[in-house]
Order: structure tokens, then C-alpha cells, then sequence
């Protein structure tokens, strides 16, 4: 195993820094470095790629940061059997070249796959446009090895498509932040990739405009593999692209629908979709393949070099979602341009803001807080002012569940070694 190396940048989480960073080569050392942080009552953050250290209130304490892109690599994988066994700090990028060798993939396009671990990406439920058609990545996983608070390592599920006797502890894992154990090796079902896909990109003049005919894809005989809604900067940056600088107004909104399967059936449902486009009176629409579809697609998250300050993510009914977001647009004028995804399939809607005074950003969240629970849901906020952060949880409202939550960490992290603070209600 590396080295600890004492304090170094790049480990950061919310202007706190650890006093050494351990860099384990399997989850053996892993269990090691668990078991001595717990019993020296230190706490530990744990780092896959780390594109989403800012989800999380504040951490309480912060002593160990443990490098896991160490432990990588494909464990098991026999393409007959549709299954793969991939270590936690495997890059994704990395995993979908490996299965695309065999023509197959892992239903899943969180952004940032070059950078992005597995872990990390189920330990945050990372989201990507599929999800909408396949389920999110809980539905895709079918074992788990963790090492646990106090260094045990502890596998639940299987390596193969099968029922699971007793509490589905894999499930338990995903979205839980690293705040019970460590994610060191996955079980993924996998699927063969589709031999065509293709893009429709649609414009219209406004929001309401562009709900109807979004609403209609949704509920439409056949289900587009994503079906994603652009408001504000990123439908403005994607129509610029494809129709030219001049034209755009600043209401126009996009909506992306990628189908795919074999080629015949490709063609009738993107022959279907550029007529509704036309029939639906669109400004404008184009059919996208490989890279176009790809830049269209990577407009409708947020630009990872210039992230923004303020991002909120809220899931709702499909048909609240472009309500949620009108609201969305309302709350935006004192902090610019704001940009927002929906997922119409999920009712998922991502929005964020670039920056701005961290005041009128704070004022602009508890706007969007409120609009959600309008909605009867809770605005998380992926990304909040640091400085600001200690006066809100970022998670919102957890709910009358929390009390279960919170026996639950004491269970499996008495000592709180495990990203402590981090999660709902500060666990
Ligand atoms: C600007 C930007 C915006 C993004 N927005 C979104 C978004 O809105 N939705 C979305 O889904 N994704 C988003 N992402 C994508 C992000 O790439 C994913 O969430 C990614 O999958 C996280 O993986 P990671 O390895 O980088 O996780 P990290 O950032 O390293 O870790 C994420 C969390 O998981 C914990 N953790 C890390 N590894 C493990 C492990 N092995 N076991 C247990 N806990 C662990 C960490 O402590 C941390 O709390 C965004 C990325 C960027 C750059």
C-alpha cells in the first residue's frame, strides 16, 4: 500500500482539510486503515473521482481522506452470463470499454464517466438521462462488498440474476453517501448495446410550449431511452449550436428524446418524432447522431470545468415538473443565468445557477426550497455556498423517517468514523 501521505490539496471538502490522505490498493488494506481510523476515534471521508464532494451539509470532523481509484479493475466478468464483478474505485469510463469489447454496456450515463468511480457514483445514487427508461443504478446492481465503519468487510447480494433471502442490503448502500460502509466491489447486471441510436433535438418559444409536446413523447406507444427538457442557459447554449449563433431566444427550450434498438425501428420513431416536431410547430428540429448527439446531450448537465454555485435537484411528478420549473425561472432574476434539466421520464429536474453574491444565491435557494414543497417534495442542494452552508441541511426535510435513519447509523457507525455530518439530518 502507498505511503499516507500527510496533508496535501485537492482533498478539500468545504473549506476542511485532512491531516493525511491513505491511498489503499484493495479492500483488504482497506479494512486496515478503517479499523485503525475507528479505533482512534478519527473521521474518515472517502474519495472515488470526486466530482460530488460539494452534495453533503458540512463535515463535523475531518481527519482521513481515503483515495479508493487504488482499488480498480474488473474482478469477474463472463459476457454469457450478462453479469460483470468490478472493483468500487473503477473509473465508469473505464468499466464501458471493457463490456463494449463484447458489444454490451452498463445501463447507466452518470456525467463525468472518465472521472467518476463506481463507487462514488452509487454511494451518491449518481443519475444519468437513461434512467428514465431503465431504472436507476439501485435496479442495475446485484451484489456489494463493503468494508464497514469498524473494518469489517462484508459482502450482500450475489454475482448472479437471483433472489436475495433477507434485507436487500445492497439497496441500502446506494445513496447513502459512504455514511455505513465503503463500496469495494459491485455486481452489475449488464445489457447488449442497441445497434442504432439517434437523437431528435426539438426548439420551441417558451415552456408551455414545448410541455405539450414533451408530455405527449412521454406517453407515446414507444418509450424513448432519454427524454430530457433544456430550460434557460443550457437550451440557449444547445440551440446556438445546432441553429446557428443569431438565432435563439432567451425563452427557447429544448427538448432531446434518444431512441434506440435496431435500425428499421429507429427510423419509424424518429420519422414519428420530427413529425410531431413539425405537426407541434417546434422553431426548429434536427436529428442528431455520435458526437452532435453527444454535445447536446452533455449541455443538459453542468459544465464540469466551470461548476456552477448554486445547484438544486427535486424529483416530482412528471406533470409538476415544468411547473416546479416555471417557478424556477421566476426565483432566478437577482442571481442570472440560470440553466435547469428536466427528466420528463423521472420528474427530475436539475437547475443551477453559476454564481453570484452568496446572499441572494441563499435567498434564491430557499425560493426553490419553497416551490418544491409546494409540490409536496424537497429541494436537495448538490451545490450550496460553502460559507452559508452551515445555516441549512442541504438535503432538506428528511421526514419522520429520520429517527430510523439515525439508529441506523448508530448500528453500523457508533463511532461516526464514516463522512460524519454529511448526510440527511446531519447522520
Ligand atoms: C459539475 C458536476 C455536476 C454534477 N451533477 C450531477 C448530478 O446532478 N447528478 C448526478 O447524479 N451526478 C452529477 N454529477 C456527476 C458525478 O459525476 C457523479 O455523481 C459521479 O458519479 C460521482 O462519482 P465520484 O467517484 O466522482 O464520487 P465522489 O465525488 O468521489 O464521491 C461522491 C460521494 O460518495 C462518497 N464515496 C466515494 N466513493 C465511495 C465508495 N467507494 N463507497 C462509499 N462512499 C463513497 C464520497 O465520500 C462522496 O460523499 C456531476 C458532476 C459534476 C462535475
Amino acid at each position: 500500500m502507498a505511503e499516507a501521505s500527510q496533508s496535501e490539496t485537492g482533498f478539500e471538502v468545504d473549506g476542511l482539510s485532512p491531516s493525511r490522505v491513505e491511498r489503499p490498493a484493495s479492500a483488504d488494506e482497506l479494512s486496515r486503515v478503517i479499523a485503525d481510523a475507528n479505533s482512534a476515534g478519527e473521521a474518515v471521508i472517502p474519495w472515488g473521482g470526486g466530482t460530488r464532494m460539494s452534495l453533503g451539509n458540512t463535515p463535523e470532523r475531518y481527519d482521513v481522506a481515503v483515495d479508493l481509484t487504488g482499488i480498480s479493475g474488473i474482478v469477474e466478468y463472463e459476457p454469457a452470463d450478462l453479469t460483470v464483478v468490478v472493483s468500487g474505485g473503477t473509473r465508469i469510463a473505464e468499466l464501458q470499454a471493457v463490456l463494449g469489447e463484447s458489444g454490451q454496456r452498463l445501463d447507466f450515463d452518470p456525467p463525468e464517466p472518465a472521472a467518476a468511480t463506481i463507487g462514488g457514483s452509487l454511494a451518491s445514487n449518481a443519475v444519468g438521462p437513461v434512467r428514465s427508461n431503465v431504472g436507476g443504478v439501485r435496479d442495475l446492481a446485484i451484489g456489494l462488498e463493503v468494508v464497514e465503519a469498524d473494518g469489517a468487510v462484508t459482502k450482500s447480494g450475489g454475482r448472479v440474476v437471483k433472489n436475495v433471502q433477507g434485507f436487500d442490503l445492497v439497496r441500502l448502500h446506494i445513496g447513502a453517501l459512504g455514511t455505513l460502509g465503503i463500496i469495494t466491489e459491485v455486481a452489475f447486471k449488464v445489457s447488449p448495446i442497441p445497434a442504432d441510436t439517434q437523437t431528435v433535438a426539438g426548439w420551441f418559444d417558451g415552456l408551455d410550449a414545448a410541455r405539450e409536446t414533451a408530455m405527449r413523447i412521454f406517453n407515446w406507444s414507444f418509450q424513448p431511452e432519454a427524454l430530457a427538457v433544456l430550460v434557460g442557459a443550457r437550451a440557449l447554449a444547445v440551440v446556438q449550436t445546432l441553429a446557428g449563433p443569431g438565432d435563439g431566444e432567451s425563452e427557447a427550450v429544448v427538448i432531446l428524446a434518444r431512441v434506440s434498438g435496431g435500425f428499421s425501428a429507429v427510423r419509424r420513431q424518429v420519422d414519428e418524432l420530427t413529425s410531431l416536431f413539425g405537426a407541434d410547430m417546434a422553431d426548429g428540429f434536427d436529428v442528431l447522431g455520435g458526437q452532435d448527439a453527444e454535445a447536446a446531450w452533455a449541455g443538459s448537465l453542468p459544465d464540469a470545468q466551470t461548476p456552477p454555485a448554486l445547484s438544486a435537484r427535486a424529483t416530482l411528478k412528471p406533470t409538476d415538473a415544468f411547473a416546479y420549473a416555471s417557478r424556477l425561472i421566476g426565483a432566478s432574476n437577482a442571481v442570472g443565468a440560470f440553466g435547469a434539466t428536466i427528466h420528463v421520464g423521472t420528474g427530475t429536474v436539475l437547475a443551477d445557477w453559476p454564481g453570484g453574491d452568496p446572499e441572494e444565491l441563499a435567498k434564491t435557494a430557499a425560493a426553490a426550497a419553497m416551490a418544491a414543497r409546494e409540490f409536496r417534495c424537497e429541494a436537495v442542494f448538490e451545490r450550496y455556498p460553502s460559507e452559508l452552508k452551515s445555516e441549512i441541511d442541504v438535503w432538506g426535510n428528511p421526514g419522520p423517517a429520520i429517527d430510523i435513519m439515525r439508529r441506523m447509523k448508530e448500528q453500523f457507525d457508533p463511532k461516526r468514523t464514516l463522512n460524519p455530518g454529511r448526510f440527511v439530518g446531519r447522520i
